[in-house]
């Protein structure tokens, strides 16, 4: 232990800011929701992954890196992985559609350790795939049948709602019966309660499927997690994350599953839930065109580290709004705190107020505006100290802000010339090309009656340049 810190969590089950105290001050368990691996990460699913990295920071900073445990899924068998795999088969993809499914989620589960790493998000220690645990699964159901909390029906087994009546929808606040009189959702007519949901399912021959005592199938979504927290952290662990468009049905089912397999007090203690993402303030949609990837923004050339800042800017219990106007205020304070920090030592210890911000509820806005008090006072070492206790400023993330060491005065010249030469035959066009060689080679043109300036973006690359 490195403080006395008292971190205060707002725990969803309870509708509470509390305390937080582990079971096991010498082994903290944490669980988030993982991705379900068919394409890109856009860049509401990086919030959770920013919002738990810091968590698990500062669970690290004040109970020591070797005495937390973080787990973070890859949800590695779904429909939508299966529909992509078959719009490959369909247009001529070589394999089986096992295979292409296979080759789908491995080409996913790279691309998203890759995007959220240029998010400055520290591995998890664990990051199981759904598909290595499904003897796993299949005990849990068998169990669950067992204790007369689930039953076979055509192929499928389902969790039987009304046998946890009393307790089903205590985290969304809702009941059994509200729940049913709102739900619009046509009735499979096998379940015994409309609010009864898939442990089990049938899978066809060219589909992953497994053997199973209720035949060759693969298992329900909400079963994955509870199986895969169970083997890692064990039956009761302390903190479950995820965004607030899981707590229902998925978190409710999670729930389910194994307090009736494990007992009525077990499963995660403290339940926390990040709000969801706008942009521009609006949702992000396909139909609205304003739906885009983390990897699309990095291509932008917007810094990983940009958009981490940005995230952290809100609280996680607020919706957040991406703008750009964010990104570039962002993306100026980093450059000035990177110049304020640039070679030299970090203090020994993140400033206390930066960390008291972050333990009251991971008050990350209320750390971000005491590193501006940092940075107003000139204190380089404690700022850096304070900002890599949040993941931002570390050198990883910074090789955006170095300032290229390239000589543009040759290009600058060319451009003079070509101007000089334009004003004399009216002919811009030369002038034109240049210019947009350059911006899209990611520099600033400066035109002034004084001269040209050239000046290198966050997305310079002078490969670019070459040929002009
Ligand atoms: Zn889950």
């Amino acid at each position: 232990m490195t403080s006395n810190t008292v971190i205060k969590l707002h725990n969803t089950k309870t509708r509470k800011k509390s305390e937080f105290t582990p079971i096991d001050a010498n082994n903290v368990r944490m669980y988030l929701c993982g991705p379900t691996v068919y394409d890109r990460a856009h860049l509401g699913n990086a919030r959770p992954v920013v919002v738990f990295d810091v968590l698990y920071r500062l669970l690290r900073q004040v109970y020591g890196a070797a005495h937390v445990t973080y787990v973070r899924n890859f949800t590695d068998v779904d429909d939508k992985i299966n529909a992509t795999a078959l719009e490959r088969k369909e247009a001529g993809a070589p394999g089986t559609l096992e295979q292409l499914v296979a080759e789908r989620t491995e080409e996913t589960i790279g691309w998203y350790l890759n995007d959220m790493g240029k998010l400055g998000a520290l591995e998890p220690d664990h990051m199981p795939r759904a598909t290595q645990y499904i003897g796993q699964m299949v005990a849990m159901i068998e169990d669950l049948i067992t204790k007369g909390h689930a039953y076979a029906a055509e192929g499928h087994v389902l969790f039987a709602v009304d046998s946890w009546k009393q307790h089903y929808g205590a985290l969304s606040g809702r009941s059994v019966d509200d729940m049913i009189a709102g739900a619009r959702v046509e009735v499979a007519p096998y379940k015994k309660n409309p609010m009864d949901f898939v442990l089990w399912k049938p899978s066809t021959d060219e589909l992953p499927g497994w053997d199973s005592p209720w035949g060759r199938g693969r298992p329900g979504w909400h079963i994955e997690c509870s199986a895969m927290a169970q083997e890692l952290l064990g039956a009761t662990f302390d903190i479950h994350g995820g965004g607030n468009d899981l707590m229902f049905p998925h978190h409710e089912n999670e729930i389910a599953q194994s307090c009736c397999a494990n007992g009525d007090d077990s499963f995660a203690r403290y339940w926390l839930h990040n709000e969801m993402l706008q942009v521009e303030g609006k949702k992000m949609s396909k139909s609205l065109g304003n739906f885009f990837t983390v990897h699309d923004l990095l291509d932008q050339g917007i810094p990983g580290e940009v958009i981490r800042f940005v995230f952290l800017q809100t609280h996680y219990r607020k919706p957040m709004d991406w703008t750009e106007k964010k990104a570039k205020e962002a993306e100026a304070t980093l450059r000035k705190w990177r110049a304020l920090t640039a070679g030299i030592e970090p203090a020994a210890n993140a400033a206390a107020a930066v960390l008291d911000a972050l333990a009251d509820d991971l008050n990350t806005a209320g750390a971000i505006a005491e590193m501006h008090k940092l940075a107003a006072a000139g204190d380089g070492p404690g700022l850096l100290a304070s900002a890599r206790l949040m993941g931002l400023l570390s050198d990883a993330l910074g090789e955006w802000a170095e300032t290229p060491d390239f000589d543009l005065s040759a290009y600058a010249a060319q451009l003079l010339e070509a101007r000089e030469a334009a004003m004399q035959s009216k002919d811009f066009s030369q002038v034109d090309r240049l210019k947009a060689a350059f911006v899209a080679a990611g520099l600033e043109v400066r035109m002034s009656k004084a001269g040209v300036e050239l000046v290198p973006g966050p997305g310079f690359d002078a490969a670019k340049l070459e040929g002009l």
